[in-house]
């Protein structure tokens, strides 16, 4: 089996320029996490706010959190003082309650939009109609403290790789009409958050600017 560190070389040289990749240390413990950082390596996503508040209390102070997973509100206190990006905003209240934490923290914080892209039920996010209402919409043109820097999703789970690869290109479609449109002054469109180990190759055809890799970097995950 490969090494962290081996897998992570390996990715990055496969990352055209602009890319950057989020290693996702969800369950890893955090010394699989260091074997990481001393490659070296900064940007990390985590999907449960408590386990990402108390890794980061634990590793170095010049990590990058990201918080990748669903985001309930009544969590966000957690991670306001120093979360990096939120990817996954899947509604307006949540976005208000970012920006009120935000506030109390003296931050701007950045998003994501998740959009509903995979052909599942389960999984969260906006339509690509939402996004346009929401573009458009006077509620969140006076927020603050939160900054909308792209947007985030999750192809569907399946071997089809043409049906990932059309998932992900009409998120990019999406995204460079967003990217081309004069906004609101919280809207700084830049970050296209799409790929996992299993269809990063596709996500990075289609345009991706980050992507999101746990196993590929660590190795299968202990669910048990
Ligand atoms: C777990 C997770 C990933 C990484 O998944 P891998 O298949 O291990 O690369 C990416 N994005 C989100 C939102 C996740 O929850």
């Amino acid at each position: 089996m490969m090494s962290v560190a081996e897998n992570l070389r390996t990715l990055k040289n496969s990352l055209p320029a602009g890319c950057r990749l989020i290693a996702v240390s969800k369950t890893q413990p955090v010394e699989r996490i260091k074997e990481a950082y001393d490659t070296p390596h900064r940007i990390f996503g985590e999907n449960k706010v408590q386990e990402l508040v108390s890794k980061a209390e634990m590793l170095p102070r010049d990590i990058e959190w990201h918080m990748i997973g669903h985001l309930q509100r009544n969590k966000v206190k957690y991670i306001a003082p120093f979360v990096h990006l939120i990817h996954g905003v899947d509604s307006v209240r949540l976005l208000e309650e970012i920006d009120k934490q935000g506030m109390k923290a003296g931050r701007v914080i950045s998003c994501l939009l998740q959009v509903h892209i995979a052909a599942e039920e389960t999984k969260f996010g906006f339509s690509h109609q939402e996004i346009e209402d929401l573009v458009g919409s006077a509620e969140i043109k006076s927020l603050k403290n939160v900054r909308i820097s792209g947007l985030m999703g999750m192809a569907t789970f399946t071997d089809n790789t043409d049906q990932v690869r059309q998932e992900f290109r009409g998120l990019r479609t999406l995204f460079e009409r967003l990217k081309n449109t004069q906004l609101p002054g919280i809207f700084d469109i830049r970050e296209l958050s799409m790929g996992m180990s299993g269809d990063y190759r596709i996500a990075l055809d289609e345009g991706s600017t980050m992507v999101r890799i746990g196993t590929a970097i660590f190795g299968e995950r202990n669910t048990a």
